[in-house]
């Protein structure tokens, strides 16, 4: 899938009716008055100043398609005068499931729209209930469907850890997901801000967020599911910066959430290899992408230190042209 940086603008909570249980817009946009279109202007200069090419302009933050629509036109028509095919290839959105319909749809074609994600967050009903989404899971199915039918590229976003949620339910969702074929999934392991929901609920001790371990171990299970099906996953975690850090309550947040996730499968795939070929003890080197070295040999180390104690002694030898995740034994 060919990679776009993106030109990130937050629509804070503008017209979002609900309050779902860990969602507090303040502390993940580290902004709370509305996007002006002078703003777009403005950070598309600053993203002109380089020399990148096939940029997106992306409305992160909000329910963009449930936004005043007036308001939510002049965004995008400020947007889509940008577009030039070249250094700025298209415009992306994050919406709730249950404000995507045709006309919306149609909306979002006429001014360039090039990918639109919905936060799903859980394909369980009474997940989806517990931390008050208001919607369900047949809302995805159905604005999944508009939103290809439309031509536009569908990206889907999970969460773990959920209030009443559990890692088989996560598993089940990620196969529900699988099945809308979407490009590109985002997984944000749930993290309790202060001013939410989840924030009583934690106080209260009704709820326990994942450990960071936990988080780290359920996702190195999710991420090759998608991978086995063509699907990328663009983003593990939320955003360091842009005011988490302050929000911050409890929960498995992590800067390098990625990292640690593709550190894990890497460990993973290196014990499986290491059992299938029936490895001998000792020393031995390891095949792998020279992109992905530092992941292969996990953070401060961990997987080599972790094969160490197991016996094994490795000498990573790097083969450009090898995939994401791919090892190989010498
Ligand atoms: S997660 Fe989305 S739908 Fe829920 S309160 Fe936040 S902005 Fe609104």
């Amino acid at each position: 899938m060919k990679r776009h940086t993106n030109i990130a603008l937050f629509v804070p909570h503008a017209g979002c009716p609900h309050q779902c249980s860990f969602c507090n817009q303040k502390s993940i946009s580290g902004s709370v008055k509305p996007l002006e279109p002078e703003e777009i202007d403005a950070a598309v200069q600053v993203a002109l100043v380089g020399n990148s090419k096939g940029m997106e302009i992306a409305f992160f933050g909000g329910s963009f398609t449930a936004i005043e629509y007036n308001y939510m036109c002049s965004l995008l028509e400020r947007a889509a005068k940008y577009i030039d095919n070249d250094r700025i290839t298209g415009i992306r959105i994050s919406t709730r499931p249950d404000a995507v319909d045709d006309e919306i749809c149609k909306t979002l074609k006429f001014y360039g729209v090039t990918a639109a994600e919905l936060g799903a967050q859980s394909m369980d009903d009474k997940v989806l209930r517990l931390n008050r989404r208001g919607h369900t899971s047949g809302d995805v199915v159905n604005a999944s469907e508009r939103i290809k039918a439309h031509g536009i590229s569908l990206g889907l976003q999970m969460m773990t850890g959920l209030y009443g949620g559990s890692d088989e339910e996560s598993v089940y969702t990620a196969k529900r997901l699988i099945e809308l074929e979407p490009e590109t999934v985002r997984i944000y392991p749930t993290i309790v801000l202060e001013s939410t929901p989840l924030a009583e609920l934690y106080k209260e001790g009704k709820y326990k967020p994942q450990s960071l371990d936990e988080a780290v171990s359920l996702c190195a299970g999710l991420i090759p599911m998608f991978d086995r099906a063509g699907i990328t996953v663009i983003r593990l975690g939320l955003h360091s910066g842009g005011g988490v850090e302050e929000g911050y309550l409890a929960g498995p947040y992590h800067p390098s959430f990625r990292e640690l996730c593709d550190g894990e499968i890497y460990y993973r795939n290196i014990l499986d290899l290491i059992k299938k070929n029936n490895a001998p003890k000792g020393r031995f080197e390891l095949y792998a992408a020279p992109e992905y070295i530092s992941q292969i040999k996990g953070q401060k180390k961990k997987n080599i230190k972790r094969l160490e104690d197991l016996g094994y002694y490795c000498t990573v030898i790097t083969r450009p042209g090898m995939k994401r995740y791919e090892v190989r034994l010498g």
